[in-house]
């Protein structure tokens, strides 16, 4: 449901910094969630009502994914004519960016990449959801070399067996049966998507180049794509066994884990989020959410949009380690202290669009900041105090005797993600 209410959360809970990227789709900036002076990435989505998909089931499947090789969903603030994303932020750049450099890889570069690349693509089709656009530009890694799966602007949710008729993904890494005008299986196309990324991570080029769908389908009917020497055996059958037509022939994601090019995937290990949820409960008490307000929100009864934002960035953060415990005690880490910067917010006009200016990190003025802003990065500021001094605070299971509410049963059978409804 659009209200004003959203409108306000995004004006006054996100500063934009910079551009991220522009896609097919959407443009992707890098905002401050002030509340918890988290770095995010926000993907502006206009509502189209012709478009192939539509924005809510982007944001329905992103929402229900929770995979380290998966771009991390917050929150979805909907306006009348704009959906905004709110999701992780990867420092770093898309593989396409990444390899413009290097022009290719050595396998044994290109292994861990692609072996994290098969771990998200091998959730997604557990749970029957085909990406669609598995493509260099949606592949995010970060400086350590973690890879993310994003942009699930095409995806869609399957029924077992189900075909699709609706053409979409791009040209370079369509599937043959799509380029026919095909019914297709969404599963398959993914398949071979995934081999022209391993291709061109290892030769730099595509291996088929058209311009039109015609051209393409008819190249990759009539030639074999070429094949540089320096591949070794292992890794061209992997690639054969993917870049395959008919679908029958090709691989399916969990043979592909079980390739030798590959090597050994680690499974995916879900985080421990009963503890988790407890620990972000006790960050929102301390910054002044009422324990019932929280069990509102997270039984649905009355969602608070604020609330979900922080909730589930907060988890993250406690999830992916930028808060470590020790002896028991939840502390900020300080690697991450850099990317924490109190972000200070300039002065905005209450009419102003949410996102008037791109503004570099860092270049803040504080003479612009006026009392409103002040007030938000006391807010800020205050927040961070108390993310870097979670030790001082007392357990849980004081706070819920204190709450006057059975949150551990709530927590209990919470879902583990807030959304809105
Ligand atoms: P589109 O649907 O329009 O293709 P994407 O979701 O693919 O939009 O985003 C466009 C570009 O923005 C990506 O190729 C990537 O470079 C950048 N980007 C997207 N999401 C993130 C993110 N979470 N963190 C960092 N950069 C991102
Ligand atoms: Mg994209």
């Amino acid at each position: 449901m659009v209200t004003h209410l959203e409108e306000e959360i995004l004006q006054q809970d996100f500063r934009i910094l910079k551009s991220l990227g522009v896609g097919s789709f959407g443009v992707v900036k890098l905002a401050c969630h002030l509340p918890t002076n988290t770095q995010v990435a926000v993907k502006v989505l206009e509502k189209n009502p012709t478009a192939v998909a539509d924005n809510t089931s982007e944001v329905e499947i992103l929402q229900s994914l929770e995979h380290r090789n998966i771009v991390r969903f917050f929150h979805a603030i909907d306006t009348v004519n704009m959906t905004y994303v709110v999701m992780e932020y990867v420092p770093g750049k898309n593989l396409e960016m990444f390899l413009r450099n290097v022009a290719y890889l050595t396998e044994d570069e290109a292994r861990p990449i692609f072996q994290q690349v098969v771990t998200a693509v091998h959730f997604l089709h557990q749970r029957l959801i085909a990406h669609r656009d598995i493509k260099l530009e949606n592949i995010l890694i970060d400086r350590a070399g973690n890879v993310k799966l994003c942009d699930f602007g095409l995806a869609i949710q399957l029924k077992e067996g189900q075909m699709l008729k609706k053409g979409c993904g791009s040209l370079h890494y369509m599937a043959p049966e799509i380029l026919a005008g095909k019914p297709y299986d969404g599963l398959a196309i993914d398949m071979w998507s995934l081999g022209v990324v391993l291709y061109v991570l290892v030769t730099g080029q595509f291996p088929y180049e058209e311009r039109t769908y015609h051209g393409m389908y008819k190249v990759i009917s009539n030639t074999n794509y070429p094949l540089p020497y320096h591949l070794s055996k292992p890794c061209c059958q992997t690639i054969a066994r993917l870049l395959v037509f008919p679908t029958r022939h090709r691989i399916t994601i969990s043979q592909l884990r079980e390739r030798r090019w590959l090597g050994h995937i680690k499974d995916h290990v879900e985080p421990a989020k009963k503890e988790i949820l407890l620990r972000v409960v006790d960050i929102l008490c301390t910054s002044g959410y009422s324990c019932e307000e929280i069990v509102s929100t997270l039984t649905h009864r009355q969602p608070n949009t604020k609330l979900t934002a922080m909730f589930n960035i907060l988890k993250h953060k406690l999830i992916s380690g930028e808060c470590h415990q020790e002896n028991g005690k939840f502390c900020l880490n300080t690697s991450h202290v850099g990317a924490l910067q109190p972000l200070f917010p300039l002065k905005r006009a209450a009419s102003a669009p949410a996102f008037p200016k791109i503004i570099q990190a860092g270049n803040y003025n504080l003479e612009e900041e006026g009392e409103e802003g002040k007030a938000k990065r006391f807010q800020s500021e205050n927040m961070l105090d108390k993310l870097s001094c979670f030790e001082m605070l007392p357990s849980s299971e004081e706070r819920l005797k204190k709450g006057n509410v059975c949150m551990a049963n709530v927590i209990h059978s919470a879902t583990g993600t807030l959304q809105c409804t």
